[in-house]
């Protein structure tokens, strides 16, 4: 099986305190850590464990400017086969959809079976795996935490629904899955697996290479345009707790206590 998994780098929250910048068009992106966005990492592993059970290929994907490379790097060394990287000074400031028509074009120039994305990543956003199977005209599933494989025409698909049910379905190949955390537990990276893949070629094409319009893309060919970020008002009876962690906690236990949360 032939499988293709999307794969963001976005801040690292856990290394980061995420800022609005100054003028309020993006958060404040000095000096963050970066890292392979949460749930993309878990699309890998199962694209891995797929391969490791049916025998093919998993092909890592990224659009982003060439420090995106760096995941792509990260995924190889967990164990995907393949690396690509979109990247393009045409490609900047693209919307969901903007991404997705990137990525369409760079399946059609492969031949996969099947497409894995995160079900969402660091703009929350939710937006690119839906969008990639309509124009692609592949069926899709959102918020998968189960994949079974059936034979080379039909997978089985469970999804997280509502109240912490399950839903489980039989959906054709190929088609494009955004994969939930949870659904595996992603591989340790070691550094044996680094040095493995430092030195490998990860192709670069670009909107010519793709044969994608400059002008449907990027900030140009957005239909979203994004107005402002801020930090919402707060709200009354909100009260932000400040000072170090220990002291954090040490008042948010006396407010637990004086509110009968906890004894
Ligand atoms: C400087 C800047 C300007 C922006 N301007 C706009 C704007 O004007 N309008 C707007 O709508 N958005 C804008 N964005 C947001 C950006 O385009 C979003 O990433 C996009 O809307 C998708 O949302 P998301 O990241 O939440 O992805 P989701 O749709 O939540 O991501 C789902 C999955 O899609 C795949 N995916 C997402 N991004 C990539 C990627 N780069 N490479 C490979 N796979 C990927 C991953 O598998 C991911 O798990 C801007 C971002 C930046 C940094």
């Amino acid at each position: 099986m032939e499988i293709l998994v999307c794969v963001k780098r976005v801040p690292d929250t856990a290394e980061n305190e995420i800022g609005v910048n100054r003028d309020g068009t993006d958060i404040d992106r000095d000096d963050l850590v970066y890292s392979v966005n949460e749930w993309d990492n878990y699309a890998v592993e199962e694209a891995i464990q797929i391969r490791d059970k049916v025998g093919g290929n998993v092909t890592v994907v990224s659009i982003g400017e060439d420090d995106a490379e760096e995941v792509v790097r990260r995924e190889m060394a967990m164990g995907a086969d393949n690396g690509l990287l979109l990247s393009d000074g045409a490609f900047k400031g693209s919307d969901g959809r903007g991404l997705a028509t990137i990525l369409k074009a760079a399946v059609e120039k492969g031949k996969y079976d099947l497409i894995l994305t995160g079900a969402q990543a660091d703009d929350g956003a939710g937006q690119v795996g839906g969008m990639l199977a309509a124009m692609l005209d592949w069926p899709y599933a959102s918020l998968v935490n189960l994949v079974e494989i059936l034979d080379d025409k039909k997978i089985k698909v469970g999804r997280e629904i509502a109240g912490g049910n399950q839903e489980m379905n039989e959906i054709d190949l190929p088609c494009v899955l955004s994969i939930q955390t949870g659904i595996n537990e992603p591989r340790y990276v070691g550094i044996r697996g680094i040095r493995k893949v430092a030195s490998v070629e990860i192709p670069v094409k670009g909107a010519a290479d793709l044969g994608v319009a400059a002008d449907a893309v990027g900030q140009g060919g957005a239909k979203v345009n994004r107005l402002d970020y801020f930090v919402p008002e707060l709200g009354e009876g909100a009260e932000m707790l400040e000072g170090s962690t220990e002291e954090i906690i040490e008042k948010l236990v006396e407010i637990l206590k004086a509110k009968g949360g906890i004894k």
